[in-house]
């Protein structure tokens, strides 16, 4: 098991950790129950969904990257497949604060990352704060997302984000988690450069048009890779380097170790992602950081 689910695990009632077990053991366990996953851990567990949803909390804030606030935040996202995915928040020193990831931003663009088609619900230990409500706002589950926290009854984010500003007053019809390919191409043929180029692909920028992804190599040469998620308030938009940082954290490797980046974009687009990735990845302590352009 992952040193970091330690503490978290000891807590666990003994019933959910012989369920858990198996799974939680393997060293690469990517933070994620499958739904076949989730049905057998609430047989052996006794737990219904919503039940086994808060009770993954403290595993999913073991996840939480954050040398700033020590402040601990977790989230499960379920997608409409069953599966639930594991977000935490995340900071990094030596950058500005709006470099951070929220935990309900992690655990939406996981899902997102992993293909999911749509999301149904998302459990938090905490209150979705503002900019998690407005980046949710941009899901193509609308304002019927359910939203659980502890200690209190579901509500849908419709509730927790009344008059909202969102995508269609915009006239966007193209939401978060919808299907796109851009179809852009490059010559390039380096795996990592070609998984920034699917992640551009698969980007949700219909505001700018600006599309973008990011690939990052890890020291024992696994690749993860990001997509830019912009939102119709703009400044809750997810850049493609936190995309891929998410999968990089998620993953249990570490953000620090990061040997070798991609970023991806068209050649002349309205915003770029070049100056911040090389930024806050130089803070990262990775410096090999390559610009291709579509
Ligand atoms: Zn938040």
């Amino acid at each position: 098991m992952q040193a970091r689910f330690h503490d978290a695990w000891a807590k666990l009632p003994a019933s959910l950790q012989a369920a858990l077990e198996p799974i939680l053991s393997a060293n690469d366990f990517p933070a994620m129950l499958t739904a076949e996953q989730v049905k057998t851990v609430m047989s052996i567990s006794g737990l219904d969904d919503s039940a086994l949803a808060f009770a993954l909390l403290p595993l999913a804030a073991a996840c939480a990257l954050t040398p700033v606030s020590h402040f601990k935040v977790g989230a499960i996202a379920r997608g409409i497949s069953g599966t639930l995915y594991f977000g935490a928040n995340m900071e990094f020193s030596g950058t500005p604060l709006q470099q951070t990831i929220h935990a309900e931003q992690c655990a939406v663009t996981h899902a997102w990352l992993r293909n999911e088609a749509s999301l149904v619900s998302i459990t938090v230990n905490y209150t979705p704060c503002g900019h998690c409500r407005q980046f949710m706002n941009e899901l193509n589950s609308g304002t019927d997302l359910h939203i659980h926290l502890p200690g209190r009854p579901a509500s849908t984010l419709g509730q927790y984000l009344p008059d909202s500003f969102g995508p269609k007053d915009l006239d966007i019809t193209t939401l978060l988690m919808d299907p796109v390919d851009h179809g852009y191409k490059i010559a390039e043929t380096d795996a990592l450069t070609q998984a920034a180029l699917d992640g551009a692909n698969h980007s949700h920028a219909p505001y700018s048009q600006s599309h973008s992804g990011v690939a990052l190599e890890t020291a024992d040469g696994t690749i993860y890779a990001g997509r830019y998620a912009e939102n119709a308030a703009f400044n809750p938009s997810l850049p493609p380097l936190q995309a891929a940082l998410i999968m990089t954290n998620l993953a249990g490797k570490d953000c620090g170790a990061i040997r070798r980046a991609v970023l991806v974009e068209g050649s002349q687009p309205m915003l770029t992602q070049w100056d911040a990735t090389k930024a806050t990845l130089a803070a990262l302590g990775c410096s090999d950081v390559k610009h291709v352009t579509f």
